[in-house]
């Protein structure tokens, strides 16, 4: 296991961090953690070397914090625990004080490491300045509850810059992948946070898995690499991140990934890896329908069409050759009543797409293939 400096007063940690969202469950319920199976994950994952572990408020359903803080209080003081505020739960200042008291009863703990206000977008954001969130953390910052404060993102690079410009974070999360450099905060985001003085943790290296199960005509090229290990490498490789999350939830792929970042630093993978990491990400790129980036500057729209998610589903289906999945999920789109069909045709997205794509005519495409049994190729 690789090590780093991951604050301004060098506190160490394992570049590998353990996302505990994807635990092991029973019976298919989400809140029902198989503590015997998750526990022996966790052990491995502290004999291999792995001393971040990621939890949140809402993770499985509500429990996660509670399985952490079984799993990890006797080992709390050679490991860092980061888990995060639920902040669209906070409808006065003093609900802060009170969910990160919850929090840390449920963590058996004083103090979190690493406090991340969770998953926040322009209205979460909103949320955060009217009810002086950050001032609150400060505080508690004060108090030592927090160690370090930091927030985890899912929005533009325009409000990403906004955010870290607006308060004095010491870190933050934000997604990263191969196929997804353009993607909210995305590449750019990453050297912003990083000349700003922040630490970067990524997050959905692999796209929720999605990078790490390939179909078999991508993979039969990979030779003994693994779309997984190539996944890692990639961000591993750039000298800018600092941690990288995994969700994992079997022993194999604990073993994999410790392997993948014991081997691989900043700017250490030679050309065959490169050259491998260069055709995945062209052989997807190949796949897509509509060169959407997911930037989301065309959003909101005004009569609440999905734009992005509906142009990411449409892609996935050919990036993937997974109909099913697509089909599903704009179907769930359109349960919402943010499909093709509630779409007025007033033209105020594709003025704001930095892409210039033509956005209507991409969704009735989008529409007509996922709604319409279309098996275009
Ligand atoms: S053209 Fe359609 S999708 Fe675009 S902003 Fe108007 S209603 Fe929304
Ligand atoms: S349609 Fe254009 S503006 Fe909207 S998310 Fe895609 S690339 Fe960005």
């Amino acid at each position: 296991m690789k090590y780093i400096n991951f604050t301004k007063d060098k506190v160490e940690v394992s570049r590998l961090g353990f996302g505990l969202m994807r635990l092991p469950i029973i019976e298919d319920d989400n809140s029902l953690i198989d503590y015997k199976k998750s526990r022996e994950l966790i052990d491995l994952a502290l004999e291999s070397g792995i001393t971040y572990f990621d939890t949140a408020y809402v993770y499985h359903g509500k429990q996660g914090e509670i399985f952490t803080g079984e799993v990890l209080k006797d080992h709390r003081d050679k490991i860092k625990i980061a888990t995060k505020c639920p902040v669209w739960q906070i409808e006065k200042e003093e609900d802060f004080d009170y969910l990160l008291d919850i929090e840390l009863q449920k963590l058996q703990t004083d103090y979190i490491d690493f406090y991340l206000l969770h998953s926040l977008d322009r209205e979460k954001f909103e949320n955060v300045k009217k009810h002086n969130v950050y001032n609150r953390a400060l505080k508690a910052k004060k108090a030592g509850k927090i160690k370090y404060l930091g927030f985890s993102f899912h929005d533009n690079l325009e409000l990403f810059k906004e955010i870290i410009d607006t308060y004095d974070f010491d870190f933050c999360q934000i997604q990263l992948n191969y196929l997804d450099e353009g993607y909210q905060a995305g590449l750019e985001g990453l050297k912003y946070a990083k000349d700003k003085g922040l630490g970067v943790i990524i997050m959905e290296p692999l796209r929720g898995g999605q990078l790490a199960n390939l179909p078999q005509s991508i993979t039969e090229k990979l030779g003994d690499d693994t779309p997984a290990n190539l996944g890692f490498s990639y961000l591993l490789n750039k000298g800018l991140v600092d941690i990288v999350l995994s969700g994992m939830n079997t022993k194999e792929q604990i073993i994999e990934n410790c392997k993948t970042f014991s081997e691989v630093e900043a700017d250490s993978l030679d050309a065959d890896s490169l050259e491998k990491i260069d055709y995945l990400k062209n052989e997807m790129k190949a796949r897509i329908k509509i060169d959407c980036t997911g930037c989301s500057y065309c959003m909101p729209c005004p009569a609440g069409v999905e734009i992005p998610d509906i142009f990411r589903a449409y892609n996935n289906k050919y990036i993937f050759e997974d109909e099913k999945k697509s089909v599903e999920t704009y179907e769930r789109i359109q349960k919402r009543n943010a499909g093709k069909e509630a779409c007025v045709k007033c033209g105020k997205c594709e003025s704001k797409c930095p892409q210039q794509l033509q956005i209507i005519a991409g969704l009735e495409k989008a529409h007509q293939d996922l709604a319409g049994g279309s098996n275009e190729k």
